[in-house]
């Protein structure tokens, strides 16, 4: 015969599995367990590592970015039990007053975590702090720039401000594409971009977009894992 009580606290109502909600609550959860949370965010643009590769930062404000991140990556790392809906996920990150950060250093944060969700249609509410780490490094994007690096340079000719400009708003909508250096001449801009096939396609959008002429040449410039290395000249030569 079904139980009409609940086993725990004996009271005669709403009874799931033999639990009144209230005890039913007490006795199930939500997660059942966290993988390790790994954070690794570059110190200057704020990306972070996500599966071995470096995504973009979540918000340019570091303290928000550091728990939009942080969030993102925990969304990924629970596990909860059968039958349980997640519904929300808050994250109180608390950070170090003064947050000082550099290529190498680790910040130790403290996660309060709560998860609201339910089991069999019975709402349940947990918090957990959970302590954790957050290392900084730089990332590959940042590591190129810092060493003047550049694939391909692009040339603007002649001088067109509206080229140039367009130039520069064009890279920062691209994760691989930076600007490592523009040279000025009397007859034209160059440009020195961190990403050779982006900047082949900034060049054809160039065409596209202003007209004129798209030509590239290559040049060795070294040798990486036995293979040659080739840094590309691409000249836009604008209709007069
Ligand atoms: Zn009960
Ligand atoms: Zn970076």
């Amino acid at each position: 015969m079904m139980n009409r009580f609940c086993v725990t606290c004996g009271k005669e109502k709403d009874l799931v599995n033999e639990f009144c909600r209230g005890c039913f609550a007490k006795e199930n959860s939500l997660l059942k367990h966290f993988k390790e949370l790994d954070i690794v965010i570059c110190e200057n643009c704020g990306s972070y590592l996500h599966k071995n590769s470096w995504q973009k930062q979540e918000h340019k404000d570091l303290e928000k970015n550091i728990e939009r991140v942080i969030l993102k990556l925990f969304n990924e790392k629970i596990v909860l039990n059968p039958g349980a809906e997640l519904k929300r996920l808050n994250i109180n990150t608390e950070l170090p007053k003064k947050l000082k950060i550099g290529n190498k250093s680790i910040v130790n944060v403290n996660l309060c975590i709560e998860v609201i969700g339910s089991i069999k249609g019975v709402k349940i509410e947990e918090s957990y702090e959970v302590p954790t780490q957050i290392k900084f490094s730089t990332c590959n994007n940042c590591k190129k720039l810092r060493g003047n690096y550049y694939e391909a340079k692009l040339q603007i000719r002649p001088k067109n401000e509206k080229v140039l400009k367009f130039v520069d708003n064009y890279c920062k909508t691209k994760k691989n594409l930076f600007i490592s250096k523009i040279e000025e001449y009397k007859h034209g801009w160059d440009v020195y971009l961190s990403e050779q096939k982006e900047a082949r396609n900034l060049g054809n959008v160039l065409k596209k977009k202003f007209g004129g002429e798209v030509k590239e040449s290559k040049k060795i410039f070294g040798r990486k894992d036995g293979r040659d290395v080739y840094r590309a000249t691409i000249v836009v030569r604008l209709e007069k």
